[in-house]
């Protein structure tokens, strides 16, 4: 009898959707809703991020590292350091022609992203200096207008502006004023190298203190933008320097790799973060083809986790 009258009222159920065309209950069940069929729009979008996730996962990106440009001769021991402007040019240029040069803060921004908004090109390279010398802005940055590449100069706050021969320096520095003016160009940021060019894990407590926030106060009060990357001298850091740094306001970290060995450089990938970017340091000795070889050969053994 029970069955019966359901067999009648579910029939019945059937014959009024089909008159009045209503949602019918199970379709209703779960919670009220109706799905929703994803517009081609939403589609497409949803396509584009994961092109975008995918694009991220497997791209890798070298930080190149200068220091000083300079006509001087270079010697087995300074080649790592020093550059003539002449192959400074061709380096760039080589680099232009074969990467697309884009700035640590657009990487910053591309890496800390996930929702798709920043990208970046598919072959890119990062340009920075360390240290503040007055021929990155007499020598190098007329080159990098000229070209347009963007690159992050990392100052020691207390040379800033400090004069070969003084007792300070070996070789002169630029000023707060020529800092702002290359910042004002749009292509370069500065950011910390430290107060004083020390190895900060060696110091004491208050003294990596003073390492990390004064020249970031500095570098803040002098060029009025956020100062939230430092370059450690040496490369020398700790878990200990690494926390202070992050306390003090600093997002991105980089390590200088400072080996001469071929086989000690590596490149960094989007997935792995920001506390560890890792840098090529460039020796002048380098010619140009010989600079582009090692950093595809770099990247070649890089592998995607
Ligand atoms: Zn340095």
């Amino acid at each position: 009898m029970l069955i019966l009258n359901l067999l009648i009222y579910s029939q019945g159920m059937v014959l009024a959707y089909a008159a009045e065309s209503k949602t019918p209950d199970w379709l209703q069940y779960a919670d009220g809703k109706e799905e929703e069929e994803v517009t081609e729009e939403e589609r497409l979008e949803q396509e584009k991020l994961e092109q975008w996730r995918e694009k991220k996962k497997n791209i890798k990106v070298p930080i190149l590292l200068y220091h000083h440009i300079t006509n001087d001769e270079l010697t087995e021991e300074n080649s790592i350091s020093l550059i003539s402007p002449y192959d400074f040019r061709l380096h760039m240029t080589a680099i232009k022609t074969n990467f697309t040069p884009i700035s640590l803060r657009q990487y910053y921004e591309y890496v800390v992203c996930d929702d798709g908004s920043v990208d970046i090109p598919s072959n890119p390279i990062i340009i920075t200096f360390d240290d503040g010398y007055s021929s990155n802005y007499e020598l190098g940055y007329p080159i990098l207008k000229e070209l347009n590449i963007p690159a992050t100069i990392f100052v020691v706050t207390d040379t800033v502006g400090a004069v070969a021969g003084e007792g300070k320096v070996n070789y002169s520095h630029f000023t707060w004023e020529q800092a702002r003016e290359m910042e004002a160009s749009g292509l370069i940021e500065i950011q910390s190298h430290t107060v004083s060019h020390v190895k900060v894990d060696e110091l004491n407590f208050a003294e990596q203190v003073r390492q990390l926030r004064k020249s970031k106060y500095d570098i803040e009060k002098n060029l009025g933008h956020k100062c939230d990357m430092i370059a450690f001298p040496y490369g020398h850091y700790d878990e200990n320097v690494k926390r202070i740094a992050k306390n003090s306001g600093y997002d991105v970290q980089l390590l200088v790799d400072d080996k001469t060995l071929e086989s000690d450089y590596e490149v960094n990938l989007p997935s792995e973060g920001l506390e560890n970017l890792t840098r090529m340091t460039i020796a002048g000795n380098m010619g140009n083809v010989n600079v582009i070889e090692i950093i595809r050969r770099t990247m070649s053994k890089k592998e995607i986790k």
